[in-house]
């Protein structure tokens, strides 16, 4: 089959198209495919955690590359009659009930209910060097890479909570002020109590060795801190702006820690046929709580779609009972459906009620 192919088997709209084809819209894909909801996921194949060597704290997979992960569960969507293609979409309009949805590479789909798993943008300080070290020894996530650097000489940029959170893994950790806030007494008192240095100073770059590993943190001013593993915090930014024409809510996260869509629990977003799993929506959430928002979100719209079908069976049933069955319009439409072609000469008995 066409890796592009974005037309549905029976040529109707599909029930779901899920724009994203990381760990939350695989998991959700994985679930509506197990019910035979007619499920098609767009994915630009640029997960936010690729430049990981592994996926950590995925329980039953812990440490698998990402790719391989999602790799996996591709195929296992395959196996349920769900699709994947890769392409990036470039808007979702409302489409009647429905939505159509269009890709950058000139594609279009209809479908009756979307679900946005597309993740979110780590914006990473603007320190020169930086960003090609991501996810490498240059990261943000305790609980992702911790395990990895323990006991390495660490350094953290600017952000007193990790700080605290590293010391759990190492003895030496060094908090660079860099543009960070300022401290409170209490809190240097509690650096001081856990052993933590601290230096003052904007950081201008950072140095490698001659094997590509990280091996220090320049200030501006030109002292070299040797470290081993650079700590950051990312501005976590959702990746939503080619839905504008949707109506969602992106908003402020509560945590100051960047901007996500709004939605309940369900990953419902507020618009009719809309849902949003994952990064997305969830700034903090790890593979494993991407994993579960998908799941959680599939079941909410597959819930949705039963409730309108079993709504719309029961209309179309009424419909019917309310028909005269011995009025000449069904007469003549028993006919009709009977004779089909072979109606020749009976044309006027047929129409005429
Ligand atoms: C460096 C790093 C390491 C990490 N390590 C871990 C770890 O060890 N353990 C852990 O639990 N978590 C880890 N995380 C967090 C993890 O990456 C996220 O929890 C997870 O990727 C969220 O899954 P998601 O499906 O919401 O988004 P993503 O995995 O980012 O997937 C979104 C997908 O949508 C696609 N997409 C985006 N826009 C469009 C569009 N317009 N059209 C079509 N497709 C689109 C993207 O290309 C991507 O494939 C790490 C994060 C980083 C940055």
């Amino acid at each position: 089959m066409d890796e592009r192919e974005m037309t549905c088997v029976d040529g109707t709209a599909w029930d779901v198209v899920v724009v994203g084809g990381g760990t939350a819209g695989l998991s959700a894909a994985l679930t509506l495919s197990r019910v035979r909801r007619s499920v098609l996921v767009i994915d630009a194949g640029e997960p936010r955690n690729a430049p990981s060597a592994g996926a950590h704290g995925v329980l039953g997979r812990e440490g698998i590359a990402p790719l391989e992960l999602l790799r996996l569960g591709r195929e296992e969507i395959a196996a349920y009659g769900g699709r994947v293609v890769s392409s990036r979409v470039a808007q979702v309009l409302p489409d009647g009930e429905g939505f159509t949805v269009l890709t950058q590479d000139g594609q279009q789909c209809r479908t009756r209910r979307v679900l946005v798993t597309t993740g979110l943008v780590d914006e990473l300080p603007a320190v020169p060097g930086l960003a090609e070290r991501w996810g490498r020894d240059v990261m943000h996530c305790v609980y992702c890479h911790g395990w990895e650097v323990r006991d390495q000489v660490i350094g953290v940029l600017g952000n007193f909570h990790q700080a605290l959170m590293f010391r759990q893994l190492s003895k030496d950790i060094t908090l660079f002020r860099h543009t960070g806030a300022e401290l409170s007494e209490e809190q240097w008192e509690q650096l001081a109590g856990l052993g933590i240095a601290v230096v003052d100073g904007e950081v201008g770059g950072l140095d490698v060795d001659d094997q590509d590993r990280l091996a220090g943190v320049r200030l501006v001013s030109g002292t070299v801190v040797p470290v081993q593993a650079l700590v950051v915090s990312p501005r976590f930014v959702a990746r939503a702006g080619f839905l504008d024409g949707l109506g969602l809510t992106v908003r402020e996260h509560p945590t100051g820690f960047g901007e996500h869509i709004a939605v309940d629990a369900s990953g419902f977003t507020g618009v009719a046929g809309v849902w949003a799993a994952g990064n997305v929506s969830d700034v903090l959430a790890g593979v494993p709580q991407a994993a579960a928002a998908g799941v959680t979100a599939a079941a909410a719209i597959n819930m949705d779609l039963l409730t309108a079908d079993a709504h719309g069976a029961a209309a179309s049933r009424a419909a019917i009972s309310e028909v005269d069955v011995f009025s000449g319009a069904m007469e003549a439409e028993v006919s009709r459906r009977v004779l089909g072609s072979r109606v020749h000469g009976l044309e006027g008995l047929v129409e005429g009620d």
